[in-house]
């Protein structure tokens, strides 16, 4: 039944679960040990580790897809098939909601991963015209999202830029009827820049170079890169990256997902306008009067921008250049102005990107309740570099809110199975974050309710008064700490620098640098900018700001990044609990993208992150091994002469009248409804022994 290795081979578990020591150590080498013969894929009880092995290995076929179709979960090597295959199944046969939660660091291969789930579940859905529509609309959503979203960095030719989360619907025969996408937390900031070795959003790359002379006339672009302040002028080509075909493929898939040729071509429009603007300069000065007078250095790129989306060059220039003061926005110079608006521009476009994909993909005429859904969640594992800001700061808080669901999500399951089965349980002891969330998202004392609080409040505000106010609120918190702290405390840490505060996460702690947390939590365009923006005559920029529109002025200020992130976060929350969860942990085996090469220090410190050893002990807590008494009795029976060579009664009897024989001690075993469970891994490397003598 097994390729190169037993599902119970010691040097190479299959399922971590059954791991003897577990130790940190014995993790990573199993790992190591299974990566080296390719088999990427380990289990923990159903959460599925996933190595990336940076080369294609031949376990992606429609073969292997057959091979995983409606087997049983633990009868074949472990694969992501099998998880989806096991999700699929529940959701379709067992009427239960599925979400997979797909998690690791960047380049771990959690979109690759996503992919392989979706193309799984399409290949194993019905066929039909219909479905085969919708199907190829649910696929053909990546390339789009991805030109973007996506970009390279110096971790992932093609890392992610946002968080996905797709629902996926089906009807009640389990065929596909359409899917509904949210993303989270574009990194806007690459828009206006970026680092040596990385590129802006593929999407610039590949409109420059797969648009036909006539487009970029029509579009006022030159067709060279370096001509561009926002690309990259070193590594405008990436080896291994076709653009111009990717190019092609994009506006292919906007098509099948149901763009019109109109709206494409809006889309386009408005992304170059993004890149002319970051050609735009403005010169401010100071005047002998104290005022601030601003004037446009490139005149000629302005005017081609406004002919673009039909607006009056004067009205652009002068919302650029000055706007209506309020107190809030006193801090912020106009040089700002064009980099706030084409961040803005082209967050919204790329969310515009995903609401054209939402619409054509909702399912109309069927009601709710026929509807089942299936989550995917492609986001951000936890972050610890060395320079740690708002991003990481709000990627880390996702990530110890998902945590904190994993553990009550699995808690809670073990939980249902052993009361389905009527044995009994005693709650295990775990560590429990929602300390750590509470720190973050309280909304009185949180450190997100206090950054909001420093945004509103009138006069000067910097990330100075936010630290003294964390010091003063936070100061005796467990998993808080800063210098300040720290000198209160007597402690002398020399790590902590000044103006940051480290917070002790489940994963580890973070050291955050203030910096930056005032103007981010803001993320404000003036309302200046915006009603220039929405007198434009451009369908798609209008709808894009939506609040430019003076009849709907209203005086209160747009909600705070945080708090948009928090609420978001909190629906993501409830969406997932409401679903059967299934995890898949990407792990990135090396720093160099090279195929077989496993560093273990790598390796443990995402082991750390991921919380794989808290995982394997929450999934041992009560029993590490469970199986149906029919496929238990089959492989041991032979254990014991009463059972070998036919049991002729039921199931459950044989199960016990075998294991009577072997003498193991009671607390060991326990006997369920329809399956066997087993404390400890080494009394099922007991019996493994047996079997095998
Ligand atoms: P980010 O957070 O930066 O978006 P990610 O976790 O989504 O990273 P991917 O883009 O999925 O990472 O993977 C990075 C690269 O690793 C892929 O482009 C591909 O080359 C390789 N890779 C990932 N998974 C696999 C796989 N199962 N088989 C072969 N190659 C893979
Ligand atoms: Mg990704």
């Amino acid at each position: 039944m097994e390729g190169t290795s037993s599902p119970l081979d010691a040097e190479a578990v299959a399922d971590l679960v059954l791991l003897d020591p577990l130790t940190e150590e014995s993790l990573v080498r199993t790992l190591q040990e299974r990566f080296r013969r390719h088999d990427i894929y380990t289990y923990i009880g159903n959460v599925v580790i996933s190595v990336n092995p940076y080369q294609s290995l031949p376990i992606y076929t429609p073969e292997k897809v057959e091979e995983y179709h409606n087997c049983s979960f633990f009868a074949v090597k472990p694969h992501i098939y099998a998880i989806a295959d096991d999700a699929y199944r529940s959701l379709r046969d067992r009427d239960r909601d599925q979400c997979i939660l797909i998690t690791g660091e960047s380049g771990a291969g959690k979109t690759e991963a996503s992919k392989l789930v979706m193309s799984y579940v399409a290949a194993v859905s019905s066929k039909g015209e219909e479905v085969n529509k919708v199907k190829e609309q649910l696929l053909q959503s990546n390339p789009v999202l991805e030109a973007f979203g996506n970009a390279k960095t110096v971790r992932n030719d093609n890392s992610s830029r946002f968080g996905k989360y797709m629902d996926i619907e089906f009807d009640f025969k389990g065929e596909p009827l359409g899917g509904v996408i949210s993303n989270y937390l574009l990194e806007k900031s690459r828009i206006v820049r970026h680092v040596k070795g990385e590129r802006n959003f593929h999407i610039f790359y590949q409109l420059l170079a797969g648009a036909s002379p006539q487009l970029l006339q029509q579009l006022k672009l030159r067709q060279d890169c370096g001509h561009y302040g926002y690309l990259n002028r070193e590594s405008s080509s990436l080896p291994g990256m076709d653009d111009a075909a990717n190019f092609h493929t994009m506006q292919d898939a906007m098509r099948v997902i149901g763009f019109s040729p109109a709206e494409v071509t809006e889309l386009l429009e408005v992304t170059a306008v993004v890149l002319k603007l970051g050609n735009v300069q403005l010169s401010s000065s100071f005047q002998a009067s104290g005022m601030e007078a601003c004037s446009i250095t490139e005149p000629q790129e302005l005017r081609e921008i406004c002919q673009l989306i039909g607006l009056d060059s004067s009205t652009l220039e002068q919302a650029l250049c000055s706007r209506t003061v309020k107190a809030r926005d006193e801090t912020v110079l106009t040089t700002l102005t064009v980099p706030q608006v084409s961040r803005t521009t082209l967050s919204r476009g790329n969310a515009a990107s995903l609401t054209g994909l939402n619409t054509p993909l909702s399912p109309q005429v069927k009601s709710d309740e026929q509807r089942k859904v299936m989550g995917v969640l492609d986001i951000y594992g936890f972050e610890i570099f060395q320079d740690n800001g708002f991003e990481q700061f709000i990627i880390n808080y996702c990530n110890e809110k998902l945590q904190q669901i994993f553990i009550l999500m699995t808690l809670k399951e073990e939980q249902e199975e052993y009361v389905r089965e009527g044995i009994q349980w005693t709650p295990v002891e775990f560590f429990d974050n929602s300390i750590i969330c509470n720190l973050i998202e309280n909304s009185t004392t949180g450190i997100l309710a206090m950054l909001d609080e420093e945004c509103l409040r009138p006069g000067v505000v910097n990330e100075d008064t936010f630290l003294t106010k964390l010091n003063q609120l936070l100061g005796t918190h467990k998993h808080y700490e800063s210098k300040e702290t720290q000198n209160a405390r007597h402690v002398t840490d020399t790590s902590l620098p000044a103006r940051c505060f480290r917070i002790h996460h489940y994963a580890g702690k973070v050291t955050y640098n203030v910096t930056g947390f005032i103007e981010k939590n803001n993320d404000l365009l003036f309302r200046d900018l915006s009603q220039a923006m929405w007198a434009a005559r451009h369908a798609l920029l209008r709808s894009l700001f939506p609040e430019g529109d003076p009849q709907k002025v209203s005086l209160k200020l747009p909600p705070t990044a945080g708090f948009q992130f928090k609420s978001s976060v909190a629906m993501l929350m409830k969406n997932l609990y409401s679903k059967n969860p299934n995890y898949i942990r990407c792990i990135k085996p090396n720093d160099t993208k090279s195929a077989m090469v496993f560093t273990p220090e790598l390796v443990l410190a995402q082991v750390r992150y991921l919380g794989l050893m808290e995982n394997v002990r929450v999934r041992r807590a009560g029993y590490a091994f469970r199986q149906l008494y029919g496929p238990f009795l089959q492989r041991y029976k032979m254990l014991n002469p009463r059972t070998w060579p036919r049991w002729d009664s039921g199931d459950r009897e044989g199960a016990e009248v075998l294991l009577a024989g072997l003498a193991f001690p009671a607390e060991e075993l326990a006997f369920g409804h329809t399956k066997v469970f087993i404390r400890s891994p080494r009394t099922l490397f007991d019996l493994e022994r047996q079997r095998q003598e």
